[in-house]
């Protein structure tokens, strides 16, 4: 049985066989994040739970990697700046995920569900976002996702940054944008399926966007060369939804494949730290990783570049200011104090959906 709802933890119950365990629940929640098993202890006995905890997009890891690979391509006008603050740069990467359950419309930016506005969407939506308001009105849009439109939407609040030389909107919207641009280059980000709920493909998501990458991260290749001028940012985002999108057959078929043959074992248990965590085996996503043929890391490198071309891009059109003056920026104590409110109060507000969900596993 599978209960779904976006933006929601969705639940669903898997078969026992599949587990193991006496009682089996597995809580995703929406595409946007990354599985994990919690082992909980009630009434002495040991109920095993797959959670989905808020991460999403390319995992709090590969969020944090991508962002910080980015500030390599950037020219030296800009590069100075953003090495003086990567870390704040890589950490805030997951602050649009960290804050979906605080936010209201935050969770529509990170996805859009091409598949349901039939064939061939990714060319024939409106590029632009007046046009689809027009056309299918807002909240029809914001039912199915906007990544798209909401990379131009971030572009402008980066330029801007840039033209007030405001040291902190800069380096917050830079780490923003960066996690949307990652986003849409998630094939999985693109379709209503978006865990592969549709096609028996369960769990695919966390396993493509999280496992995959934390495994083979140290394979890839990311030089990347310095970052160029995008003449069209909306433009680029479509660009990078659709060939996103594109991906998605591959995705799916090949996890398929696998499965079938039974000589694989598809899941092991890892210990981290306290919990005892369900995942795909390492020979099973060494095989997986094989079938794709490097996409993940064709996708990393792509939104890296774009990350970095983008950021670019809003500093050209801001009319190149000059950054020196803005390297020593340290945040208040007031902003800093900021931040931590914010930060307790998306916890809070993501433990109080995790929890509503187990309560209503544990009630099944
Ligand atoms: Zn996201």
């Amino acid at each position: 049985m599978y209960f779904s709802f976006r933006d929601q933890l969705v639940l669903t119950s898997i078969p026992k066989s599949q587990i193991n365990f006496p009682l089996g629940f597995l809580i995703f929640c929406d595409a946007q994040l990354n599985q994990k098993i919690l082992m909980l202890r009630r009434n002495q006995k040991w109920f095993l739970f797959t959670v989905a905890i808020l991460c999403g997009g390319w995992g709090f890891f590969g969020h944090q990697k991508i962002n910080r690979l980015a500030v390599f391509t950037l020219p030296v006008e800009m590069i100075t700046f953003y090495k003086h603050h990567i870390r704040y740069i890589s950490e805030a990467a997951v602050n649009p995920d960290r804050r979906r359950y605080a936010v209201e419309g935050e969770g529509a930016r990170h996805y859009i569900d091409l598949d349901v506005y039939g064939d061939s969407a990714a060319y024939q939506l409106p590029r632009y976002w007046n046009e689809a308001v027009e056309k299918f009105g807002e909240d029809s849009l914001q039912a199915h996702g906007i990544v798209p439109w909401h990379i131009y939407r971030a572009y402008f609040q980066l330029r801007d940054a840039f033209m007030l030389k405001d040291p902190a909107k800069i380096l917050k919207q830079s780490a923003e944008i960066g996690h949307y641009i990652a986003d849409a280059h998630v094939p999985l980000h693109t379709t209503s399926n978006y865990d592969g709920q549709l096609t028996s493909h369960v769990g695919i998501h966390a396993f493509w966007e999280s496992r995959l990458p934390e495994l083979f991260f140290n394979e890839y290749d990311f030089y990347l060369g310095k970052a160029s001028y995008i003449k069209n940012v909306q433009l680029a985002a479509w660009d990078a939804v659709t060939n996103a999108h594109l991906a998605l057959d591959s995705v799916l078929q090949f996890e398929k494949q696998l499965s079938q043959q039974s000589d694989n074992l598809k899941f092991n248990f890892e210990t981290k730290g306290r919990q005892t965590v369900r995942v795909f085996s390492f020979n099973y996503s060494k095989k997986y990783h094989a079938m794709l043929n490097g996409m993940v890391e064709r996708q990393m490198r792509s939104c890296i570049k774009m990350i970095g071309d983008v950021w670019y891009t809003a500093w050209v059109d801001a009319g190149q200011p000059d950054l020196k003056t803005l390297i020593n920026y340290q945040p208040t104590e007031e902003e800093l104090k900021l931040r931590q409110v914010e930060l307790a109060k998306w916890k809070a507000e993501r433990i109080k959906n995790v929890r509503a969900h187990e309560e209503e596993a544990a009630d099944r």
